[in-house]
């Protein structure tokens, strides 16, 4: 007999594939990006009011865990996505790059908010006009702040992008010659 917890469980669509009685085949490609994309662990890089946003994402009632992202790495090693949210000063900009570099490969970036975007309303002397200045982004969530389903829009979009990404892109020269251009090694 089910549990009511049991009742809830849905399980993720499977790949494309080849299925007959008793096997199933599809690529490593397909498998490997089905899993990353349903277990993607964020490092949330909030440090003003967007970040407050994301944490009702986390809240109850929009339940980012519903994504598999339930748990936040607050270690850039154990961690896939880099989510910024909130204004970057100038000053923080060095750490937030060292964070971005210590995080392994693959790793994702989303930039939540007006401000991590081109430095929202602060166009001033001390604030960095965008972190795609000094890290690269994958997915741009506008609006000052955005809504927490804006944020899940931005998530579902890396979730596509996680999914659909070939093993070899990190390895492809013109990977390397995009964080070449950030003076990434
Ligand atoms: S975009 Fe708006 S809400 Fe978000 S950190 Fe900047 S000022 Fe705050």
């Amino acid at each position: 007999m089910q549990t009511a917890t049991e009742n809830k469980i849905t399980l993720v669509e499977k790949p494309e594939g080849i299925e007959g009685a008793g096997f199933f085949a599809t690529s490593l490609d397909k498998v490997v990006g089905m899993a990353r994309k349903n277990s993607i662990w964020p490092l949330p890089f909030a440090t003003s009011c967007c970040g407050i946003e994301f944490m009702a994402t986390m809240g109850a009632h929009y339940d980012l865990a519903r994504f598999g992202s339930e748990r936040l790495s607050f270690s850039p090693r154990q961690a896939d996505l880099l989510m910024v949210m909130g204004t970057i000063a100038k000053k923080m900009g060095p750490v937030l790059r060292q964070v971005y570099e210590q995080m392994a490969e693959p790793r994702w970036v989303l930039s939540v908010g007006a401000c991590a975007c081109s430095g929202g309303i602060f166009d001033t002397y001390s604030v960095l006009q965008g972190i795609d200045r000094i890290i690269p982004v994958d997915v741009y969530v506008p609006g000052c702040p955005p809504r927490p389903e804006q944020i899940i829009d931005g998530i579902m979009r890396i979730q596509h992008l996680v999914e659909n990404e070939s093993l070899r892109r990190r390895d492809s020269e013109e990977y390397k010659k995009m964080l070449n251009k950030y003076g990434i090694e």
